[in-house]
């Protein structure tokens, strides 16, 4: 018995063992074919406007990038480049992931994940709100827990006592959280689970929010930040909105705890049952922006104004946010040293309010670029199926920012890139292409035509030629790649087949793949494929030019049928998905279909005036007459998919510029503390470090000098003290030293003792020019002393450093300021400011001396007063 059992058991090993193998083989060729692939791609060379992309750190899914890189024709390395590094860096998680990057850019900044962070985003804009409370009043208040527990207890108290109506309810959130994960709603301090001292944020709830089918929605909308320094921002026009999956209710002790009521995210929303997944464009828990707006719309909503202040909110953010990324920046990439420029994809979380206010609620760092969704097929078995409204939003979305940061030179090579990079419109990214392969099949078919008219002119000089051989009867035919065969009955009153060696192959293929005709315009089908009818058969024993026509005939309907194909982009392109979003986004933003609508409003008329409950009591601001003031950048006019349409459609971006233009003159004054930040990272001293020690506190104390305002070290150094205290919280890693939000804290302080003026802003902004006034005469003293000190940037060549380190948007720009400066040196001393600051700049570069400027405004006010003799 055993002996048998035995048996069994050696020969299971042994399957085990056999299958073991298998895999370890599997695995092993997998390894092999990666390598080789490695090394193709090495090798492989590139052409020189090749724009090339680094996949080897952008793990998880990346259809999206993949099906736009292949629709842009761009060199993906999915194993990175050894020889050189590539023009584009995808990193699927941080700047961090891939520290040894030199060159090109990459789609992380340094630190980003932490400045988002709700903890940090809520505190950065609460600083703002400090200086300018009208500008920032787009997000809910918010306690930082566990530190302001006792803040929030006694805000509740208050509320309560005033009774307040409805209730209060609270949102607790985690720091780091995301995809709704870890948030519960309270109404009591008592109901905030300390959660082993985890860092929360507690919010205000919003419960009086915009409704559309009685369900709460917010919306995704996405920016890219191309540039910190300068700042360059765009937003994407089209954006998804997400819907609770539980008709909405004010909040109430007993549907407090319902997620799917209260929560909008789609990660929790699409585990609930009632999770609906249709394709249409307004209907489903996830729709697009445009169609939300477009049905706004059609409610006499002004949505144009909606989009303008959600604008505003994402400049504004950006603004609150840059002073942090300049310092990460500063550590990561120190200007004297080689490194990738970067940009970044973020999503921002807006909420709309009943009265259209549209609320921040966070800022997604790593925003999902997928673009299919989960689907339960069976219970517990999930499986994952294309989504439609992703697609047409984050196809374009990934697209167009891969162009807005791809390196100019090579796009510019590019018509058709160019035009799109430069803002111009054109007819699409594959038009050049297109017309290429148009002009070379024209060539060819001009070729081929000339050579058929040749040939048949020879062919009709002598008669055709037929040769016996088998008893099969060859008869030439004029066209080069057919002849007919007749074979020769045995029996002489039997009709004599025949059948054409190309074209009864050929033909029902070509036919299949090329051409919508019946198959019977070409063949009867009920007959043998290799006998014809004999009509046909007559023709074509003793008509050769009917039959080559016919066969010409076939390859014109080819040749045409390969040209619509090409037309539509569908043999360009190997992915057929591919091709479908191509033509999707060729037309753009129309997709929000404006007969559809017409439709829907006649069918689901009731239901629409049931939902828009608020209508009646709506802000009138956001009222508009009906079809009046459509939003301009999301079209609503009817969508066509004819192939002339597609192709004469011009290429627009789905991305618009907002910092610089258009919003720069509008928010340039909000920028304050970016001032400070550069005070703080000359105080830095040492690079690579984001915190200030206590010797780098009092580096800023004298370099500023502060202590001519009467602030002694030792008020200095008890400062640093309260505040490292007071930021210790944000500073998980407890490493020492003072952050920059600290930093401004003690700026803050400093500057109510010393400088008040009323107002927290005209304080602030005094402290901040005295303070910039010091440095920078204290940098060009320390120039002149030792000009290394300085970073390489800041050095003219050839020169030694005379100007501060100043980024372009700061004051100190040095024609203003060197006036400034020349106001304060020679203040009391009868002079008036010199006329032209240019004179003075050339005069300093030239001999370093400040001494030396009473000559030269002695010059400009001599050549000043001889002009004005000549007039
Ligand atoms: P996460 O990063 O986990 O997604 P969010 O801050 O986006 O966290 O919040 C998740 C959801 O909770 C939001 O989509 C929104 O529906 C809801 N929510 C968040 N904050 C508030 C608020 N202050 N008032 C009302 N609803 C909120």
């Amino acid at each position: 018995m055993s002996a048998t059992k035995n048996k069994r058991n050696i020969e299971l090993y042994k399957g085990v063992d056999f299958r073991r193998e298998l895999t370890f083989r599997e695995k092993k060729v997998a390894e092999i074919k990666r390598e080789k692939m490695k090394i193709l791609a090495d090798v492989k060379p590139v052409p020189k406007y090749m724009i090339t992309v680094d996949l080897s750190h952008a793990r998880g899914n990346l259809d999206a990038l993949r099906m736009c890189l292949s629709e842009l024709e761009w060199k993906q390395y999915p194993f990175g480049r050894k020889d050189q590094h590539c023009d584009i860096h995808w990193q699927c998680q941080n700047f961090e992931q891939n520290p040894d990057l030199y060159g090109g850019k990459v789609n992380k900044f340094p630190g980003i994940s932490c400045i988002c962070s709700k903890n940090n985003l809520f505190r950065v804009l609460d600083q703002m709100r400090a200086l300018y409370p009208d500008d920032y009043d787009f997000y809910p208040r918010t306690w930082y827990l566990p530190e302001q527990l006792q803040q929030l207890a006694h805000d509740i108290r208050k509320m309560n006592e005033k009774r307040v109506k409805p209730r209060p309810t609270f949102i607790v959130k985690p720091d780091t959280g995301s995809q709704g994960e870890g948030i519960y709603l309270i109404r009591d301090v008592q109901d905030y689970l300390v959660n082993n001292g985890r860092a929360n944020v507690c919010q205000e709830y919003l419960s009086d929010v915009f409704l559309i089918d009685k369900f709460k929605f917010d919306l995704r909308v996405y920016a890219v930040l191309k540039s910190v320094d300068p700042l360059e921002l765009y937003i994407c026009k089209e954006g998804l909105a997400r819907f609770s999956t539980v008709p909405y209710e004010s909040p109430t002790s007993r549907n407090i705890h319902e997620t799917f009521m209260h929560l909008t995210n789609y990660s929790l929303n699409k585990k609930s049952t009632s999770f609906n997944r249709s394709d249409r464009d307004d209907e489903g828990s996830k729709r697009t922006l445009t169609s939300v707006f477009s049905r706004m719309q059609r409610h006499g909503y002004n949505t144009d104004k909606i989009w303008k202040r959600i604008e505003h909110i994402i400049v504004k953010t950006m603004i609150a946010i840059i002073p942090d990324m300049k310092i990460e920046m500063l550590a990561a990439l120190p200007p004297n040293k080689p490194g990738p420029t970067c940009f970044q994809i973020l999503g921002f979380d807006i909420l709309l309010l009943h009265n259209l206010k549209p609320i921040l609620l966070e800022i997604n760092s790593s925003p999902s670029l997928r673009i299919d969704s989960e689907v339960e097929v069976a219970p517990g078995v999930v499986d994952y199926v294309p989504s439609p409204k992703d697609e047409e939003v984050k196809i374009p979305l990934i697209r167009d920012t891969l162009l807005l940061v791809a390196p100019k030179k090579k796009v510019n090579y590019l018509e058709s890139f160019r035009e799109v990079v430069h803002g111009e419109t054109c007819k699409s990214f594959a038009s050049e292409r297109q017309k290429r392969r148009r002009a070379r099949r024209e060539r060819r078919r001009q070729k081929r035509d000339e050579d058929d008219r040749k040939r048949k002119e020879e062919e009709a000089s002598r008669p055709p030629v037929q040769h016996e051989r088998d008893g099969v009867i060859h008869v030439e035919t004029q066209h080069p790649r057919s002849s007919i065969v007749i074979i020769k009955s045995q029996e002489d009153d039997d009709p004599p087949k025949k059948l054409n060696r190309e074209s009864s192959f050929l033909l029902p293929s070509v036919h299949n793949v090329f051409t919508n005709r019946n198959e019977n315009d070409y063949f009867n089908k009920d007959q043998n494929q290799n006998s014809l009818k004999n009509d046909e058969m007559d023709s074509l024993t003793f008509g050769y030019g009917e039959r080559t026509d016919f066969i010409d005939r076939i390859e014109d309907d080819e040749n045409v049928t390969v040209e619509r194909l090409t037309r539509e982009n569908l043999i360009d392109h190997e992915n057929s998905h591919t091709k479908e979003m191509y033509s999707k986004s060729n037309i753009g933003n129309k997709t929000s279909t404006g007969n559809q609508y017409d439709q829907d409003i006649d069918n689901t008329g009731n239901e629409i005036n049931n939902d828009m409950r608020y209508s009646d009591n709506k802000d009138s601001d956001y009222m508009i007459g009906q079809g009046d003031g459509c939003h301009n950048d999301r079209g609503t006019e009817e969508s066509s998919n004819s192939e002339e349409e597609i192709d004469s459609e011009p290429y627009v971006s789905c991305l618009k510029e907002l910092y610089p233009d258009p919003l720069a003159k509008k928010f340039e004054h909000l920028r304050i503390y970016e001032k400070l930040a550069e005070v703080f990272m000359v105080s830095l001293g040492v690079r690579a470090t984001q915190r200030l020690g206590p010797t780098g506190f009092r580096t800023f104390s004298r370099k500023c000098r502060l202590n001519k305002k009467g602030i002694t070290n030792a008020t200095i150094d008890i400062l640093f003290i309260d505040m490292q205290r007071k930021w210790e919280h944000v500073n998980p890693e407890r490493t020492t030293g003072l952050g920059f939000r600290g930093f401004l804290d003690a700026c803050h302080e400093i500057a109510r003792r010393k400088f008040a003026n009323g107002n927290m802003l005209q304080t602030m902004e005094d402290f901040i020019d005295y303070c910039l006034d010091n440095l920078h005469e204290d940098q060009l003293f320390q120039a002149r002393c030792n000009p290394r000190l300085l970073p390489r940037r800041a050095r003219p060549h050839g020169y030694p450093i005379l100007e501060p380190m100043v980024s372009p948007t700061s004051p100190m720009i040095l024609e203003e300021n060197i006036g400034v400066l020349l106001e304060s040196r020679l203040a009391g001393r009868n002079y008036s400011k010199p006329t032209s600051a240019e004179d003075v700049d050339q005069f300093l570069r030239r001999h370093g001396q400040l001494r030396a400027l009473k000559t030269t405004v002695k010059r400009v006010k001599s050549r000043n007063k001889k002009k004005e003799k000549d007039e």
